[in-house]
């Protein structure tokens, strides 16, 4: 999943030791935040973005980057002005998803694997949403690249179409009324229920699903990442299989 879920956390952890989002510009959102939550005025957290790049970035050039800097405090400024408007908390920190089994046995009843994992990551999503919005209405409306990236199914453009058709059909979407929107929302939660998975780390979460459909999902012995095991002998990832090879 790209995106980041718990902003306090990632500002911390890249102020700590460097970590850093795959678009560099999202840490230093988050960064920028977190300084402006603190009560840092906009020259301190200014500075603090100079000071982790000049540490972390590889030919950091601070000409370069000091138009980008203000921009990304301006924006993280109005950003909190909206949220406290709206008596919403400024910083996103979400630490963990539940998924309940009602949810879980509904996504069954598909009967069709690439439906199912369709909407599961959709469930996640609208949950993530309505936490973000701090609603609950199970809206989603990201990106459907970024929502077929978490599926892990290779789709083509015409059949994402036609599986959030079925889905709607099947009566868990309900599409959005404007022409315009691509958005649907989601009608099967049910959260009123024992919970069946937990999400705490969102790489790979699809495999979450599989894994309480009975599929042989192991993790990774030394990184923890979740991999589908091809026999029982298997305990790393493909990654981590081949540092101890080499
Ligand atoms: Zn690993």
């Amino acid at each position: 999943m790209k995106m980041i879920l718990n902003e306090r956390k990632h500002a911390e952890e890249a102020l700590a030791y460097g970590k850093m989002d795959k678009k560099p510009t999202r840490t230093l959102v988050c960064i920028a935040k977190l300084g402006l939550e603190q009560g840092q005025s906009i020259d301190e957290v200014h500075n603090v973005l100079h000071q982790f790049m000049s540490k972390y970035y590889l030919n950091y050039n601070a000409v370069h980057w000091d138009s980008f800097f203000h921009r990304v405090i301006h924006q993280a400024a109005c950003y909190f002005k909206t949220r406290e408007k709206a008596g919403k908390s400024r910083l996103i920190e979400i630490d963990d998803i539940s998924i309940t089994y009602t949810e879980l046995l509904r996504i069954k009843e598909l009967r069709s694997k690439r439906l199912e994992k369709l909407a599961f990551v959709l469930l996640v999503y609208s949950k993530i949403n309505n936490r973000i919005h701090e609603s609950n209405v199970y809206w989603v409306n990201n990106v459907w690249s970024e929502i077929y990236s978490d599926t892990g199914m290779a789709v083509s453009k015409r059949d994402q179409g036609l599986l959030v058709h079925k889905l709607i059909q099947s009566g868990l979407l309900k599409e959005s009324k404007r022409v315009d929107s691509t958005n649907v929302q989601v009608l099967f939660a049910q959260e009123e229920d024992d919970v069946a998975i937990k999400l705490i780390c969102f790489d790979d979460f699809i495999l979450e699903y599989l894994r309480w459909t009975g599929e042989r999902i192991k993790n990774c012995t030394i990184c923890g990442k979740r991999l589908i095991a091809k026999s029982n002998r298997q305990k790393y990832c493909k990654e981590c299989r081949n540092i101890q090879r080499s």
